[in-house]
């Protein structure tokens, strides 16, 4: 099936008589005839549910549906993000190991991986875009893990070279991990080009509609784990269960299930996965929206004489664009842009506080049009010197923009910037 079809059709597939549309089963267990039957779920010698903490019938049809959109050979749901991106990490590093990854990474996922990951004794070593292979290959011991990048980051929009970085990683026997969230497996399908994992806030357009928070990991089921004892020596905690050997391709999900999912409780509800799918049958359409709307916002802001700058993949001027090109299918570039206004943080906050239609919020990447101004919100203790160090401008807009009629939009930006 083409993407547009497995989003409205995949993963549940009501039988005679049966629901047409995806049912909630709001049970936390399963019943059963037999112990022997049990026994067998616990043994992992049978598939089924047994306990929802695990593993939920209305969860598995969403995780199916995602893991056929990004191509997969499995995926499991979390209750969001950030539980999806420490769980991808830790199934394969341990305490006094280290993994690579990008100084642009979402600032939530930062946090996990410098501040909280350190605790637990696995180092986070950061590199940028304009690392050469050689100064990053620097940075990588044999006690390194993965590579960890964002396929459009949030929120300073560079787009991941993934073959450059798969490939690097593949020399060095390790597995690249992408969070494919701003991009959806509708724009960019990372395991195309050479990705191993993919991880999703599915809070963003996944969900589309704001409504919930989730997560999701997907195994492309192409890395080769041999060099991983983890996931090549007996579980002591499954009577010496050895991933690879019993569930081949899918070892690194099915550990992440069986093991982390069972021991960490990351769990999400039917009701959410319920609404998720919702949200994944209109993504095709919504995500076309998000990125002509957004295009055409990028367009407008750069001909604004109030507007200082413009950075959005899409444009054809962009720093970003051959890579967009490359890796965004037809180059489309998701709704959000970022730009900065003229005078600075006033000049901004003017701006935004002026907005009729679109809101403020924190959170981006849903069908309504919305702002954030991080130098006033989530940067709000730095200095102007200092945000320029954080590679954030006084007057830099993160404007996320949603789906509504763009002529709308763009006059609720014109007599904004009227105002600045
Ligand atoms: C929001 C976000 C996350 C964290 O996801 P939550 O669902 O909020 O936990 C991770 N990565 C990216 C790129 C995000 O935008």
């Amino acid at each position: 099936m083409k993407k547009e079809t497995i989003c409205v059709q995949s993963g549940y597939k009501g039988g005679n008589g049966e629901a047409r549309v995806l049912p909630i089963y709001q049970s936390t267990t399963y019943s059963y005839d037999s112990s022997e039957e049990l026994a067998k779920l616990f043994d992992l010698t049978k598939e089924g549910h047994m306990y929802s903490r695990i593993s939920n019938p209305t969860v598995e049809c969403v995780e199916k549906k995602v893991a056929e959109l990004e191509s997969g050979v499995g995926a499991m749901m979390t209750s969001s993000g950030q539980s999806a991106s420490l769980i991808s990490v830790i199934n394969i590093t341990s305490s006094g190991e280290n993994f690579i990854c990008f100084s642009n990474l979402y600032g939530g996922t930062t946090n996990l991986f410098a501040v909280t990951l350190k605790k637990l004794g696995i180092e986070a070593r950061f590199i940028t875009y304009d690392m050469s292979d050689e100064e990053i290959e620097e940075l990588i011991d044999e006690k390194t893990r993965l590579f960890f990048g964002e396929t459009i980051a949030n929120p300073s929009l560079e787009i991941l070279d993934i073959e450059r970085y798969a490939a690097l990683a593949h020399r060095h026997g390790i597995p690249l991990i992408v969070d494919n969230t701003f991009a959806t497996p509708f724009l960019c399908r990372p395991f195309e080009h050479g990705a191993d994992i993919v991880v999703h806030s599915t809070s963003k357009y996944m969900d589309g509609h704001a409504e919930v928070v989730g997560g999701m990991i997907v195994d492309s089921g192409t890395f080769d784990w041999s060099g991983y004892p983890c996931l090549n020596e007996p579980d002591e905690s499954y009577h010496g269960v050895i991933y690879t050997r019993n569930f081949g391709k899918a070892a690194y999900i099915t550990k992440a299930r069986t093991q982390l999912m069972r021991d960490l409780g990351s769990t999400p509800s039917p009701f959410s996965a319920f609404l998720l799918n919702n949200g994944l049958e209109t993504l095709h359409l919504r995500m076309e929206r998000h990125s002509s709307n957004a295009l055409a916002v990028a367009k407008h802001l750069k001909e604004h004489e109030k507007v200082l700058w413009v950075s959005y993949p899409g444009l054809e001027d962009d720093s970003q664009h051959a890579l967009a090109m490359k890796y965004l299918d037809n180059g489309m570039s998701s709704g959000v842009v970022s730009f900065g206004t003229v005078n600075g943080k006033e000049g901004a906050t003017r701006f935004m506080d002026s907005l009729k239609l679109a809101r403020i919020c924190v959170h981006v990447a849903d069908l309504r049009t919305c702002v954030l101004h991080p130098a006033s919100t989530t940067h709000r203790q730095l200095s102007d010197e200092q945000l320029e160090k954080a590679g954030v401008k006084p007057e830099f807009i993160r404007f996320s923009t949603g789906i509504e009629n763009i002529e709308d939009i763009i006059a609720d930006i014109d007599q904004a910037l009227e105002r600045v």
